[in-house]
């Protein structure tokens, strides 16, 4: 018997991808291993921590990493760092910075939702730039000189959001932004894979990087990275942990040698809300060895096996498109067909939940990362069900 069972809760097959709503994906045994041998016994957090730059520094080249509550936590704690350095007064007034020196500037294309996770810590986002070839009379996007006549005293660091559409590139951004001093906080918490993409961005420049564990890596579903340079990932680790401590008493590791020359220990910071546990460290260090030592041709075969598993048990002409990521889509040719066909498989007994990206185009999506094989075929026959 599950605990799902004991707790009354039925559990779905999730073909969305690894979305928050439907609680990430699937642990591979190894990861959940290593979180249960967490669970059993106690340690210093700054000590595992420490452990978790070692992995983390061999699986992305950054100075330095440490395990967060999420990618979103990391763009946080990211800020944090750049807004207070490692300057513990800064740090206990945070979300107030004084001196105005709170500003990220942040293309106006790369907006999203995640980018509030700035504003927490006490950032000001300023935009720039006019995106007209989304809005469809133009081809142009900002431009790194717009960037940079948006710097001003106030700015605090620049914003990015990674992905194949960005504008401007992140090594001209990134340009801009250093002859300025600042850093650059990139946000790549789904840019996995390709496992290149682990040190793609801070080789192109970025400052600090975010990476969710809970999507493509199999890690923890609340679990992240924050990975880059020593100071700032020093700074962002002590904004988090519980610092009701003596001065005396604490003795930072060689991995954040930037805090053996803090004036004094500030308080719990802003961060503190993001507290990530030694479950969720421990599963992530094995996550993270595991997805940066995998094959990557191999994984994508595997995930288009488990699609072809489901298109051939579904009957159905279902095409598979997609990136780095294979996902299957069934063309129902309207909305309304889609949408029948969606509540259908949610209606079932386990749930379906597939992905809606693109329903008003009458197609439903199906991802195979936070499915098994069996339930991909178990997909595919519902389908061939509804559709007689
Ligand atoms: C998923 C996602 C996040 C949040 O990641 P969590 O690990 O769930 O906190 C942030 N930014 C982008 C672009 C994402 O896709």
């Amino acid at each position: 018997m599950s605990i799902y069972d004991t707790l009354g809760v039925p559990t779905v097959i999730n073909a969305c991808g690894t979305v928050t709503r439907m609680s990430g994906g699937i642990m591979a045994p190894e990861v959940a291993e290593a979180m249960r041998q967490a669970s059993v016994a106690c340690v210093d957090m700054v000590a595992l921590q420490a452990a978790a730059c070692r992995v983390i520094r061999a699986a992305t080249g950054a100075e330095a990493g440490i395990v967060t509550s999420g990618a979103s936590a990391a763009i946080l704690l990211g800020a944090a760092a750049c807004l207070a350095g490692l300057d513990p007064a800064r740090m206990n007034a945070l979300p107030a910075v004084a001196d105005g020196r709170c500003e990220a500037i942040v293309v106006r294309s790369q907006r999203n939702m995640y980018d509030r996770a700035l504003v927490v810590p006490g950032a000001r986002i300023v935009e720039v730039g006019i995106p007209d070839r989304y809005s469809g009379p133009g081809v142009r996007d900002a431009a790194s000189w717009e960037i940079e006549a948006a710097i001003t005293p106030k700015t605090a660091f620049v914003y990015y959001l990674a992905g194949a559409q960005s504008r401007p590139r992140l090594t001209d951004v990134a340009a801009v932004a250093h002859a300025h001093g600042l850093p650059v906080l990139v946000d790549a918490a789904a840019q996995l894979p390709p496992s290149c993409n682990l040190q793609r961005f801070l080789r192109e420049g970025a400052d600090l990087v975010a990476f969710s564990g809970g999507k493509a890596i199999g890690g923890p579903q609340s679990s992240g990275i924050l990975a880059g340079r020593a100071d700032l990932v020093a700074s962002a680790l002590l904004q988090m942990l519980d610092l009701d401590v003596f001065d005396d008493v604490w003795a930072p590791p060689a991995e954040f040698a930037g805090l053996r020359q803090l004036r004094g220990l500030p308080h719990h910071g802003v961060g503190r809300s993001c507290k990530v546990g030694k479950e969720e460290i421990a599963g992530l260090c094995v996550a993270l060895q595991r997805f940066a030592a995998a094959d990557p041709k191999a994984r994508r075969a595997a995930w288009l096996a488990r699609l072809e598993g489901l298109v051939a048990a579904s009957g159905a002409a279902i095409s598979i498109g997609g990136g780095p990521v294979p996902v299957a889509a069934l063309d129902l040719g309207s909305e309304d067909a889609a949408t029948r066909m969606q509540r259908a498989l949610a209606g079932g007994v386990p749930a379906i939940q597939c992905g809606l990206g693109r329903r008003e185009d009458g197609i439903l999506l199906f991802n195979p990362v936070a499915m098994t094989d069996e339930q991909a075929r178990l997909v595919g026959t519902r389908i061939r069900e509804e559709l007689a």
